[in-house]
């Protein structure tokens, strides 16, 4: 994905829409699958020598629900937010920072690949979960608790009994 840097006159303000596939954006995460393309709204906005970005990167995940294996599609919406300066290095003091990237002014475009690879990783859940009250996998049967009962009954042990276990064991 690209801005172009050539059609950007004074005063100059523009809505971009882009969308590319994942695979073309060389966005790889393991276990994430990306079948729609990602999506990108951005509007660019020049003051003086700087074209200021602002927007929002949005793309759909199939991940694998880290309680109940099932896959399903997560919904990713991050913010875009950085400041291209065209005066590039001839620009005394001013250095690139986070956000903050300084383009030769004989560039024609700039492209923001990797500032969205890093956004959509950055919004990926830890802890992917189909629903927020996803009732998982029974441990003793497998069986997904969201689409039946199994009637398995978890045998709990009697913590005080452990506690006593423990002091026999030591006393033997
Ligand atoms: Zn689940
Ligand atoms: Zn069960």
């Amino acid at each position: 994905m690209k801005i172009d840097l050539k059609r950007t006159p004074e005063d100059f303000s523009q809505k971009l829409n882009l969308k590319e596939s994942a695979e073309v954006l060389g966005l790889k995460v393991e276990d994430v699958t990306f079948e729609d393309p990602i999506q990108v709204e951005l509007s660019v906005t020049k003051s003086q020598d700087q074209l200021i970005c602002r927007g929002k990167v949005k793309a759909s995940a199939k991940m694998e629900c880290s309680r109940c294996l099932v896959k399903y599609d997560q919904k990713l919406s991050s913010d875009l937010d950085f400041v291209v300066d065209l005066t590039g290095n001839s620009a005394e003091g001013r250095s690139e920072s986070e956000g903050y990237f300084l383009v030769d002014p004989a560039s024609t475009f700039f492209e923001i690949d990797q500032l969205v690879r890093e956004a959509i990783i950055l919004c990926l859940p830890l802890k992917p979960l189909c629903s927020e009250d996803c009732k998982g996998l029974c441990p003793i049967c497998g069986t997904d608790l969201n689409k039946s009962q199994c009637g398995c009954v978890e045998e709990k042990t009697d913590p005080r009994w452990d506690q006593l276990k423990g002091l026999l064991k030591r006393k033997l």
